[in-house]
């Protein structure tokens, strides 16, 4: 989408740290990091939200997450949370889809 901030970024509009890329998916730093890492798992095709998917985004989404796995292992995390926000009334801000990789400290729950 042209005036999207995440499309914008994918299409390197918009600067970004990236720490990964592939065909699908692309992996930046959170500009407010709400723990010594903090990036967003994004797809280089523009969803709205988790809720906007249809089964035909099934395999992308899988690989949103494999991705994860991938950059969390390369950073060697000991764990860390995957988390996306769908919708305002859950916090979310930008409307398209990402994942919030978060690690580094220890983490409450249930998150407020
Ligand atoms: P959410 O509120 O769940 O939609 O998450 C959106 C996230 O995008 C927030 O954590 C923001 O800090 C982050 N963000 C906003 N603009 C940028 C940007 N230009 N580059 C990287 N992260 C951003």
């Amino acid at each position: 989408m042209a005036d999207c901030l995440f499309c914008r970024i994918v299409r390197r509009e918009i600067d970004a740290h990236i720490v990964h890329e592939d065909e699908q998916a692309l992996v930046f730093a959170d500009v407010n990091p709400q723990a010594p890492t903090h990036v967003l798992v994004v797809p280089k095709k523009h969803l709205g939200a988790l809720s906007a998917s249809t089964d035909e985004d099934g395999a992308l989404l899988g690989h949103l997450q494999r991705v994860a796995c991938r950059v969390a292992k390369d950073a060697k995390l000991a764990s860390f949370r995957l988390v996306t926000n769908d919708g305002r009334g859950a916090g979310q801000s930008v409307a398209h889809l990402h994942y919030h990789l978060l690690a580094g400290r220890p983490m409450e729950w249930p998150p407020g």
